[in-house]
């Protein structure tokens, strides 16, 4: 009998997939899965048909076209004063997940932990788990969603290979401070455990708050794997387009596992971003933009029942319904989508255990028609007190 010993056993499909599919079957608004519901940049789209047109249709290096890493690499040393390499330090991807993959399945061996925070993006501990690795889950503290150092401490051991930040965090918008970086860099000193860092919403920092990267840290960086992606700073989540920045000795390896997996991304889309991405205003202005519907988006829900966390970055923002409803988050969000129509992504689906801390996440890359339309379903919830 043919059979396989399945590497996810307990692993359906995301629920952000199954909830799109919910929203689209039952017309509900869609705050739950994080995509824009607005068109993209028109200048890029044109320029990544004009690539076409002008014949950038084969196979681009593998380790991305050239004047596209050579444009992040002078980006990255304007935001991050970091001076790296477009030869050795930087390869373009397919998507932010693809480039946190690959780094998991580039430095784990069977046996390893992984620090890894919850709430956290699901896609995390599968690739820890699919490499026969495993996840030593600290959890964050609720309501503030702030990292515990000590516990971090506490959780390091002889077998820790690498741990894994996100800021702008997803789902709670906790923005990394410069003093947690450099509290964490204390921690790793002396240790060879790596870090992988995703900032893939780098761009989306509200309230003047600065994102601080991994890079911006020397001693870091020596031991960093950094993922970002242009989907969420370009608003073409469907391109599927990233990139992972690490030393030169890390990234050679990375790009072993990533030659014989994607080889490498589709060419128009790279052409036409080493285009867009010289002018910095493309990506700068991001953060005002988006902090006019994170705070449209507070206003309209003010006395929703909800009570709102803060949502220092990213695109999400959260709530807690416990004044409100009393069931558990998915079963919320299931009856909201088909009954309010509007479908949300409930926190229980960012913890392994499915922990549930009546908590919904709402994605606010939306157009102001839709945010205002959702919030005002929401309402409803209240004044039926499900
Ligand atoms: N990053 C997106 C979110 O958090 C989802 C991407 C995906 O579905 N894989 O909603």
């Amino acid at each position: 009998m043919l059979s396989i010993n399945s590497k996810l056993p307990s692993t359906g499909t995301s629920l952000f997939t199954v909830m799109s599919a919910l929203a689209s079957e039952y017309n509900a608004i869609n705050l739950g899965q994080g995509f824009p519901d607005f068109p993209m940049d028109e200048t890029l789209a044109e320029l990544a048909k004009k690539a076409i047109g002008d014949g950038y249709n084969q196979y681009a290096p593998m380790a991305g076209y050239l004047p596209l890493r050579e444009t992040i690499a002078h980006k990255i040393e304007t935001l991050y004063q970091n001076k790296i390499s477009a030869n050795d330090n930087i390869t373009i991807t397919p998507g932010g997940g693809y480039a946190i993959c690959t780094a998991f399945t580039t430095i784990l061996d069977h046996g390893d932990e992984v620090i890894v925070f919850e709430p956290a993006f699901d896609s995390y501990i599968a690739n820890i788990v699919s490499c026969g690795a495993t996840p030593v889950i600290i959890q964050l503290e609720y309501p503030s969603y702030k990292i515990d150092w000590n516990k971090v401490k506490a959780a390091i051991t002889p077998k820790t290979k690498a741990i894994i930040i996100n800021s702008p965090h997803n789902p709670t918008g906790v923005v990394l401070s410069d003093e947690e970086m450099l509290q964490l860099q204390e921690i790793l000193r002396n240790t060879k455990i790596f870090l992988i860092s995703d900032e893939v919403y780098e761009h989306l920092t509200y309230d003047g708050l600065e994102h601080n990267s991994a890079l911006k840290y020397p001693e870091l960086f020596e031991r960093s794997f950094v993922c970002f992606s242009f989907g969420k700073v370009y608003n073409c989540t469907g391109w599927k387009l990233g990139y992972c920045v690490a030393p030169k000795a890390w990234m050679a390896e990375f790009r072993k596992i990533h030659q014989y997996n994607a080889f490498c991304c589709f060419t128009p889309t790279q052409v036409a971003i080493a285009e867009h991405l010289k002018n910095p205003e493309t990506y700068l202005q991001l953060k005002h933009f988006m902090q006019k519907k994170r705070d449209l988006f507070v206003k309209l829900m003010e006395n929703s029942g909800f009570d709102l966390l803060p949502a220092q970055g990213g695109y999400f923002v959260s709530g807690t319904y416990e004044k409100i409803a009393s069931e558990d988050g998915l079963s919320l969000a299931m009856h909201l989508t088909k009954t309010v129509g509007v479908a949300t992504i409930p926190y229980s689906t960012f913890y392994s255990k499915g922990e549930d801390q009546k908590v919904l996440r709402f994605c606010i890359t939306k157009k102001d028609e839709t945010l205002i339309e959702g919030a005002h379903r929401l309402q409803q919830i209240k004044m039926n007190k499900l």
